[in-house]
């Protein structure tokens, strides 16, 4: 089982991919992570990377796909891993599929998490950063017991630049843009399942749940959202 997880900032993937990965004992390989692991260990690829990083330059995408190959023929990967953060362009897709033809094998599935730009607002903006020691809360969803005031330390809670509602679109208005053609490439191979996370976060989990196991059944697919891209 092989899958991508892609969707805009604050969709709440990387929560669904733990949940998933916990749950079909898959391993869940987030981009970011595997980078900075690949350079703390030194592989060899992971010293070359440091050397882009060093530099401020960004990762080459073929480099990244050596240090993804790295890792997804280790032994924990055999029944299959979620792929979070990875690929972003249609370029990088392309690179993806080479390697992974290259091994014999290819991507099984790709899920879409959508977002419409009310939720990931009401998602972002209501985060809340401890000034002090860095903890995290959500007005809604993970409230401090006082108001603006750090559960651990007593510290004073701000809002990131990053979540204000101006930001938070923005964010999203540019995923859009860089991901389209990303997007029309998965849907034409077929393998391209959307999912709305304006549902509340256990509806997601049990809708994510049904799609990779009807993907692992080879079912065709009857769920809420699914394979509709048109709303982009
Ligand atoms: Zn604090």
């Amino acid at each position: 089982m092989r899958v991508v997880f892609l969707g805009p900032p604050g969709a709440g993937k990387g929560t669904q991919a733990d949940a998933v990965s916990k749950d079909k004992k898959i391993s869940h390989i987030s981009s970011g992570n595997l980078l900075r692991e690949a350079v703390e260990s030194s592989t060899e690829t992971g010293i070359k990377a440091k050397c882009y990083i060093e530099k401020g330059l960004l990762v080459p995408d073929q480099l990244v796909v050596e240090i993804i190959k790295d890792r997804i023929v280790k032994e924990d990967c055999k029944s299959g891993y979620i792929l979070d953060g990875f690929p972003r362009t249609l370029s990088q897709a392309k690179v993806l599929d080479e390697m992974l033809k290259k091994l014999g094998n290819k991507l099984d599935l790709v899920i879409y998490f959508s977002v419409s730009e009310e939720s990931v607002v009401l998602r972002l903006s209501g985060r809340r950063t401890c000034a002090n020691c860095g903890a995290n809360y959500h007005i809604r969803y993970v409230p401090s017991s006082k108001d603006g005031i750090c559960d651990k330390c007593g510290g004073k809670l701000y809002q990131r630049a990053d979540d204000k509602p101006e930001t938070v679109l923005e964010r999203l208005r540019v995923y859009h843009e860089q991901t389209e053609d990303l997007i029309a490439y998965y849907k034409k191979k077929g393998i391209l399942k959307e999912i709305s996370c304006d549902a509340d976060i256990d509806a997601i989990t049990k809708e994510v749940s049904d799609v990779i196991n009807c993907t692992l059944q080879r079912k065709p697919l009857i769920s809420r959202g699914v394979a509709r891209v048109d709303s982009l």
